[in-house]
């Protein structure tokens, strides 16, 4: 009903759709650990993965096409939305959640996140890539594109081009960022600026971070950011559980 009422309130125009509150995922307090930060770390992670036996059964996945983050970096929190119920279609839309990106793409990710490393933060991903199929059902139960984009066009995310992620402190707790992920209000656009100095803090930190990686922000959504430096297909890849 929440939802119901956050949509009528809301008459701005929102790309990626989605909607509620985190719940901060416990970790430990020593698992962030401090690394060199830069695209060259990156690069080493995601050779260096195919490499690592441990880890072969789960390359299940074309790798010139995709990157798994969590093979790259495990420090990394995943936390997929569309694989709970804790979204604004309150229904589970694929059975795990993996956070699957193209590998240009999750290098520049892993690049923020090693940045943010030294400053003892790290990122927690919320939606990555999201398959064609799952915006198929996303849009059947909300034809709407202010909320949903239309898979026939497809949008960043469908090109595994685009994430939605926040920050989280050594322990994993999500840094305070003025409201909830998929909260539909002027709010939670990042020109926003009623709102405590911690918080406007905390969202220039994300920003500028993932901007100095090659993502560009939206207007409305300050946990969104697409990386433009490459065009790519849409896909609808589905990937598997374990
Ligand atoms: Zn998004």
């Amino acid at each position: 009903m929440k939802y119901a009422l956050a949509f009528l309130s809301c008459l701005l125009l929102i790309n990626c759709n989605r909607p509620q509150p985190r719940q901060p995922s416990p970790a430990p307090a020593d698992s962030l650990q401090v690394d060199t930060a830069g695209l060259a770390a990156a690069d080493t992670a995601l050779t260096a993965i195919e490499s690592k036996p441990v880890q072969q059964s789960r390359l299940d996945y074309d790798t010139t096409q995709w990157a798994d983050i969590a093979l790259l970096d495990s420090t990394i929190r995943i936390d997929m939305k569309y694989a709970t119920t804790d979204n604004f279609v309150q229904e589970k839309m694929y059975d795990c959640g993996r956070c699957f990106l193209r590998p240009e793409v999750a290098k520049a990710v892993l690049a923020a996140h090693r940045e943010l490393q030294l400053q003892g933060l790290g990122l927690k991903m919320l939606d990555c890539y999201r398959p064609r199929p799952i915006q198929w059902k996303l849009w059947e139960k909300t034809p709407d594109p202010r909320y949903v984009a239309d898979p026939r066009e497809g949008s960043m995310h469908n090109r595994g081009a685009a994430v939605d992620l926040t920050l989280v402190d050594a322990g994993g707790r999500e840094l305070e960022m003025g409201t909830p992920y998929d909260f539909f209000g002027p709010e939670a656009h990042p020109a926003y600026t009623n709102l405590p100095d911690a918080v406007l803090a905390n969202r220039q930190l994300l920003r500028e971070t993932m901007l100095g990686q090659g993502f560009q922000p939206i207007r409305s959504e300050w946990w969104h950011f697409s990386y433009g430096k490459q065009n790519y297909a849409l896909s609808d890849m589905l990937w598997k559980c374990y």
